[in-house]
């Protein structure tokens, strides 16, 4: 076998993907057609909950002198205030895709995997013991010759126009709203109208979003929706973009001098299965939608963490039965539900003169603390819960455990804690990709940690209580995956925890049947 897992797409969902196989020691190959990273970057945003899956593995901190926090989001660019929500404060983090996909790949490489830059797939054969990846040199590299890459499992994260899923034989079904649509990047002094049009526009005839996004860089992207390109295949050129800006906004610039630009368009689609036997498919490989509040590069990111660690479990051998087909049974509502929401947005975005008054009713009511909340829930993909209670779960067993307590399928905030060894988080305590244990009853914790000695390499059992002081985890114990999803809860502390049954069952579930010691 030449690897455990191939991904196929160096974009920021399989270099995620890659990032969370390779801390689990998975031998992991990325095949990706572009020789040279990109320096075009569609994505601008992530939501609030990719900021907590990378701070979870460490991934923020590279990134902060590249971006900014943005105390905001919208619904079709009807501005939500996040800072309005009680409790910890969310934000989307401004940063070019481009610098996260760096970050990514650097961090992919520091861990081992193996980045095949100028190679394409063109074929997969697989039986039931292992994927044969058929891959091919681009032009000019390699002198074009194919070779076989034998693995146990080739994840598909090659875009919106997958090879993996048209291979596979996996439909895309969906619907396409044909519009004009150009971005790239301008610089700024070459451009001085368009500089004076900061901000996210409407207009009947399409949308302008004009935003800096470095020193003397601006980023814009225009879509005409009564319009449809002359050829979509052919390059964009600087007298296109140029006549778009006026007839969008009767902006004149004579000589923008243009970074990068491409085409994109409205396709909401999403994959009828995201698994065929030992072939999965992730990111745009999986889902398409408007790129509206930041939601599509980030809902890939958020598949890349639910898959990464439920391969590992299957390539390290103790996976659970199921464990690998809850990753459809997670993430393909979550696709849904982002295509969904989206054309939501589209749809008030156009025809304005149709939805203008529908939008100024929408205006009104996201004054409303609980509107401005539903929103900003689903604009930063909080409010995506999974249903990870057993079959038959109560709200509390005989025990005091409760298997379906309200905190069971969230994430946990990352919330500051005070251990044995000094203040942490909880991100941080997730950063090896194992599962965690963390006991906050404050009373010792040996009894527990001797418990789970039959889960140890696979759960980290930690003490901790909260650096506030304060009740921001409304539990005792909690144990969550490791990519971040709670699956018990306890409001009393369990002494003999391992003997508990709710737990032993979470546990087990999850995590597989205990090494004998
Ligand atoms: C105008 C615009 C603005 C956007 N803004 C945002 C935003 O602010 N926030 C956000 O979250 N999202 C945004 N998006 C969406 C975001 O860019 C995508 O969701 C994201 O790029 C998807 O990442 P991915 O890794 O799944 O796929 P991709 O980024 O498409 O990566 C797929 C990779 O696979 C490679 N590949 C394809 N086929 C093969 C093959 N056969 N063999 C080998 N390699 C292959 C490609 O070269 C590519 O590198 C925006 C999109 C657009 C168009």
């Amino acid at each position: 076998m030449d690897h455990d897992v191939v991904v196929v797409g160096g974009g920021p969902t399989g270099l995620m993907l890659a990032c969370e196989l390779a801390l689990r020691d998975v031998r992991c190959a990325v095949v990706e057609r572009d020789p040279a990273p990109s320096n075009q970057s569609p994505g601008q945003a992530i939501n609030a909950t990719v900021v907590d899956l990378l701070e979870q593995r460490g991934l923020m901190a590279p990134l902060l002198p590249f971006g900014a926090e943005f105390p905001r989001a919208h619904f079709a660019q009807l501005w939500l205030d996040p800072t309005r929500l009680p409790g910890r404060h969310s934000y989307s983090f401004a940063v070019a895709q481009s610098r996260l996909e760096l970050v990514l790949e650097q961090r992919a490489a520091e861990l081992g995997v193996s980045v095949l830059r100028g190679r394409e797939l063109v074929g997969i054969g697989q039986d039931d013991q292992a994927v044969t990846a058929v891959v091919r040199p681009v032009a000019g590299d390699g002198g074009g010759r194919d070779h076989f890459l034998r693995c146990r499992y080739l994840v598909g994260a090659d875009g919106r126009d997958s090879t993996v899923r048209t291979l596979a034989g996996i439909g895309f079904a969906g619907s396409d709203t044909p519009f004009l649509g150009l971005v790239g990047d301008v610089e700024t002094a070459s451009a001085p109208a368009v500089a004076g049009r900061l901000g996210a526009h409407e207009f009947p005839a399409g949308m302008l979003t004009v935003r800096p996004i470095g020193p003397g860089l601006l980023r814009l992207v225009t879509a005409e929706f009564a319009r449809l390109p002359d050829d979509p295949r052919a390059p964009v050129t600087v007298a296109e973009l140029r006549a778009s800006l006026h007839r969008l906004a009767g902006l004149e610039d004579p000589d923008p001098r243009m970074v990068w630009m491409r085409r994109w368009d409205g396709a909401t689609r999403l994959a009828e299965r995201y698994r065929d036997g030992r072939v999965l498919l992730a990111g745009d490989a999986a889902h398409v939608h408007f790129p509206l509040g930041g939601q599509a590069m980030s809902t890939g990111i958020e598949d890349a963490v639910n898959l990464g660690w439920k391969l590992a479990a299957e390539i390290e051998g103790w996976a659970p039965p199921g464990l690998l087909d809850s990753y459809e049974a997670e993430r393909r509502p979550a696709g849904a539900r982002a295509c969904q929401t989206t054309a939501a947005q589209l749809a008030l975005l156009h025809p304005l003169d149709r939805m203008g008054p529908v939008r100024e009713l929408l205006r009104e009511l996201i004054q409303l603390d609980d509107v401005n909340s539903y929103f900003v829930r689903m604009a930063f993909a909080l409010d995506v819960r999974y249903d990870l209670a057993p079959p038959g779960a109560v709200a509390t067993d005989d025990d005091g455990a409760a298997t379906a307590h309200p905190l069971v399928g969230t994430r946990l905030a990352d919330v500051p804690l005070k251990t044995r060894d000094g203040e942490t988080s909880v991100a941080r305590l997730l950063r090896a990709g194992r599962g965690l244990l963390l006991d906050l009853s404050g009373e010792s914790a040996e009894d527990v940690v001797a418990g789970l000695s039959g889960w140890a390499g696979r759960v980290d059992v930690v003490p901790a209580r909260p650096a506030g002081g304060g009740d921001e985890i409304d539990a005792a114990q909690v144990l969550l995956r490791p990519d971040g999803r709670i699956v018990w809860a306890a409001r009393a502390a369990l002494r003999a925890a391992a003997g508990t049954p709710s737990l032993t069952e979470a546990l087990t579930r999850w995590f597989g049947t205990p090494n004998r010691s």
